[in-house]
């Protein structure tokens, strides 16, 4: 039957393509996306498959129950896009000004979409149950995942799968990790609050940017002098706000940044340390602060017996040569609440496009879409492995 299937969707290859490319040309930022949610309601509709929307906000979730018994598997693809203008000289550029699918989601509803289309013509051999899991918000924490989950969207599911189109990753490479596969990500903003004045006479002031500086220099230091060699952390401030006039100390000094992180411990040593950086540094200038730290996404951990499913589910797609193991990444995603919640695994599909170096959330970022069919097989074949097993 799976040979059958791949064919199926190598058949659908074009109209596959199409339905990406609609969607790049009419993105939605995330908590937003409400026309492209009403489109993948309609293709549902269409298909007559049974389907729930506004689940945990503008979530699709839709359910092909199979004739045969077996287990219930959701399969996932998140549909937001970026408030990046597309810089791409390409037929299917971006028609919202602005917003760009720069993360490649609208090739994961493609991906998923056509497999519904698929697999619907196989419901009366298929053992068991596919929940498609059309998921909105993935770029904006708190996102898109943990309110599907609360609204149920996981009841009775099994086993949860899902894969990221990954531009830097080369076409046929599939990419997957047995434990912890992706970071958490944490923001934090610093205000400094000191004491503004003349230029010429620094004594009678507490200049915020002096102050604001040390901390940013001191914060450096986490990761270089605080923590275990051998743990894993990223603190990066990305933004850093003080002064109006060339001749006038400033008063105040704003520091924004991210964290990023493997586990749960290296997360409260950092922000135990941030803490004792910021107060100290306060203290010892005579300046008040205020420090807020947000958590955003936990690290996605994988299950290790459904990344090995994954790993062992590539070796029957002839499209993917290498199928491996890698360290995890330093970005994050929201699919994390997924395998907090049930046994699962996410992985990399290849989509490098011709050498293209631009990266996800470039604004000339771009995938290869013959890398959709090949995330489609490895999908369903992961759906069959886990009902074979
Ligand atoms: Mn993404």
């Amino acid at each position: 039957m799976l040979d059958a299937i791949h064919k199926a969707i190598d058949e659908k290859y074009s109209k596959m393509v199409e339905i990406r490319r609609y969607l790049h040309q009419y993105p939605e930022v995330s908590f937003k996306e409400y026309k492209t949610a009403q489109y993948i309601a309609d293709f549902y509709e269409e298909l007559g498959i049974p389907y729930k929307t506004k689940v945990g906000g503008n979530g699709v979730v839709a359910t092909l129950k199979g004739a045969k018994p077996g287990k219930t598997i959701a399969l996932r693809a998140d549909f937001d896009a970026l408030p990046i203008q597309d810089e791409k000289d390409v037929p299917y550029k971006s028609k919202v000004d602005g917003v760009t699918h720069a993360c490649g989601h609208d090739g994961h509803t493609a991906t998923l979409l056509t497999l519904a289309k698929v697999m619907k013509d196989y419901q009366e051999v298929l053992p068991g149950t596919i929940v498609f899991l059309h998921q909105h918000a993935e770029e904006y924490a708190p996102g898109g995942a943990k309110p599907m989950v609360e609204a149920g969207a996981l009841e009775g599911v099994d086993a949860v799968f899902g894969t990221h189109l990954w531009a830097t990753t080369p076409l046929g490479v599939m990419q997957t990790s047995k434990d912890v596969f992706m970071a958490g990500t944490d923001r934090f903003e610093i205000t400094i609050q000191g004491q503004g004045g003349h230029g010429a006479y620094p004594h009678e002031t507490k200049d915020a940017i002096v102050i604001g500086t040390q901390v940013v220099s001191q914060l450096q230091q986490i990761v270089a002098r605080r923590l275990d060699p051998l743990e894993t952390a990223v603190v990066t401030v990305g933004i850093f706000d003080a002064g109006d006039a060339f001749n006038i100390i400033a008063d105040k000094a704003r520091i924004q940044g991210t964290v990023r992180y493997l586990n749960t411990e290296v997360q409260e040593k950092v922000i135990e340390e941030m803490e004792k950086i910021v107060k100290g540094t306060c203290v010892t200038n005579d300046a008040s602060y205020n420090f807020n730290y947000e958590k955003g996404y936990p690290p996605l951990v994988n299950h290790e017996k459904e990344a090995q499913l994954v790993l062992d589910a590539a070796k029957n797609i002839p499209e993917i040569e290498t199928a491996e193991e890698v360290i995890p990444v330093m970005g994050g995603e929201d699919f994390a609440y997924y395998t907090m919640e049930k046994p699962g695994a996410y992985f990399f599909t290849g989509a490098n496009k011709d050498g293209n170096p631009y990266p996800h959330h470039h604004p000339k970022f771009d995938i290869d879409e013959r890398a959709l069919p090949i995330a489609a097989k490895t999908l369903i074949q992961a759906y069959f492995n886990y009902q074979n097993q």
